[in-house]
C-alpha cells in the first residue's frame, strides 16, 4: 500500500528567551525577545500554514514538532502540556532542541509521558556558552545530560558548533562524547547574530570543516554505539538509498518549516538567522503565496556544475545558494566540504561509488 502521508518538520520557536547568552548564538539582534507566541496562537499558526501551502494533505500528515528557541524548558510546563492537548487528537510527534539547563524530574516526567525525542548543544573546548546566572555552563549541562540519559536510557544527539579553536580537538571531543553517552552532530560557525561580531577570527573554511567531520566520523568508528552526523547519514544515504536530510536537501520547502514568536512563518531556523525574508505572518493568516511559490520554483532548478554527482541532492541547502535576492545555480557553499566527508565515508566502508564525482 502507498503511505500517502505527509511528513513536516515543523520547528517552533515560540520564545527566543534564553537562559545562556552565548557568544555565537546566530539569533539576529533585532529580534523581539519580549513576545511569546501563546499555544493557541501557535496551533493556529501551524493550521494556516498547512491550510494556505499544504491545502491536498491536510486530511493526513505527520508533524515532527520541535520545541526550539530560545530556550523551549522556559516556556514551562504548563504551556507544553496545553499545546499538546491542542494537538493530541492530530498526527504529532514531539521534538526539543534544549540547552538541558533546566532538565529536572518534571521534565523527565513529560518527556515520558509524550515521548519526547529531545536533542541539546554543547560546544567543547571554548568559552563561548555562558550562563546568564553565572553558574558553570559545562558542570551543570553535563550533570543534567548524564541524567536524562540514565532517565531515558537514549543517547542524546548533540550540536558542537566548529569553530577555528576546538576544531583541533575532533578526537578528544570524540572521547568526551563516548564517555558522557551521546551522538555528536557537528555544524560550522555561521557569520551571522552575535557571532559575527564576537567570532570573526574563528570562521572555518568548507574544506576544512569537510576534514574535520570525515576525522571525526573515521575516528568515532572506534565506539561501537556512537553515531557522529554527518558521515553516518552519508553512510546511510549510500548504503541503504535513505533520502536526504537537512542541510543536503534542496526540496525543504515541501517538508520543513519554521514558526517565530510573532507568528511569522520562516524557511527554517538557518534561514531567519541570516534574516532570510519571511514568507507573511502565519498567525493573521497573511502569508505571502507569491514569495512561496518564487522559493519553490527557484530552488527546483538544477545545478549544471554538479555533473551527475547527489550527495547532496543537486547543490544542496538552498540558503547556501542565494545570494541577496538572487539564487545562484551553483555549487552549495559547502559541496567541498560534503564531498571530503563522502570520499572518506566511501573509503572507510570500501563501498562503491555510485554517482559520478569529480572533484
Ligand atoms: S534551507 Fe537549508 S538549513 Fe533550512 S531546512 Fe532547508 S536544507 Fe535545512
Ligand atoms: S557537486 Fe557539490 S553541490 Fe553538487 S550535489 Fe555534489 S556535493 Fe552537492
Amino acid at each position: 500500500m502507498i503511505d500517502r502521508t505527509k511528513k513536516f518538520i515543523v520547528i517552533a520557536s515560540p520564545t527566543f528567551i534564553c537562559n545562556a547568552s552565548c557568544s555565537h548564538c546566530g539569533i539576529p539582534s533585532d529580534i523581539d525577545y519580549k513576545k511569546i507566541l501563546s499555544p493557541e496562537e501557535l496551533y493556529i499558526s501551524i493550521k494556516n500554514v498547512l491550510t494556505s501551502f499544504y491545502k491536498q494533505y491536510l486530511d493526513n500528515y505527520e508533524i515532527h514538532f520541535v520545541f526550539h528557541g530560545g530556550e523551549p524548558m522556559i516556556l514551562g510546563i504548563d504551556y507544553i502540556e496545553k499545546f499538546i492537548r491542542l494537538t493530541e487528537k492530530e498526527n504529532y510527534q514531539y521534538f526539543m532542541q534544549s540547552n538541558m539547563i533546566l532538565y529536572d524530574k518534571k521534565w523527565r516526567d513529560i518527556f515520558k509521558k509524550y515521548d519526547f525525542k529531545v536533542s541539546t548543544s554543547y560546544d567543547f573546548y571554548g568559552d563561548i556558552r555562558r550562563l546568564k546566572t553565572g553558574e558553570d555552563y559545562y558542570k551543570t549541562w553535563s550533570k543534567n545530560v548524564k541524567q536524562y540519559i540514565q532517565d531515558t536510557g537514549r543517547r542524546i544527539q548533540t550540536i558542537v558548533t566548529l569553530n577555528r579553536k576546538n576544531i583541533n580537538y575532533i578526537e578528544e571531543m570524540i572521547d568526551i562524547a563516548n564517555e558522557l553517552n551521546i551522538n555528536l552532530e557537528l555544524n560550522c560557525i555561521r557569520p551571522t547574530g552575535r557571532a559575527l561580531k564576537n567570532h570573526s577570527n574563528n570562521f572555518i573554511t568548507p574544506g576544512e570543516y569537510g576534514f574535520a567531520m570525515a576525522k571525526a566520523y573515521t575516528y568515532g568508528k572506534k565506539y561501537q554505539d556512537m553515531k557522529v552526523r554527518y558521515g553516518h547519514t552519508i553512510e546511510k544515504i549510500v548504503s541503504e538509498n535513505t533520502s536526504l536530510p537537512c542541510p543536503f536537501t534542496r526540496n525543504c520547502i515541501d517538508t520543513i518549516f519554521m514558526i517565530d514568536s510573532n507568528g511569522n512563518m520562516h524557511k527554517c531556523p538557518i534561514a531567519m538567522q541570516y534574516s532570510f525574508p519571511h514568507f507573511g505572518n502565519a498567525l493573521s493568516n497573511q502569508l505571502d503565496m507569491k514569495r512561496f511559490i518564487k522559493f519553490k520554483t527557484l530552488t527546483s532548478y538544477s545545478v549544471e556544475d554538479c555533473n551527475g554527482c547527489n550527495i547532496c541532492n543537486n547543490g544542496g541547502c538552498p540558503i547556501d545558494r542565494i545570494s541577496g535576492d538572487i539564487f545562484l545555480r551553483e555549487r552549495n557553499t559547502y559541496c567541498v566540504s560534503y564531498r571530503i566527508l563522502y570520499e572518506s565515508v566511501l573509503k572507510l566502508n570500501r563501498l562503491e561509488i555510485k554517482e559520478v564525482i569529480n572533484i
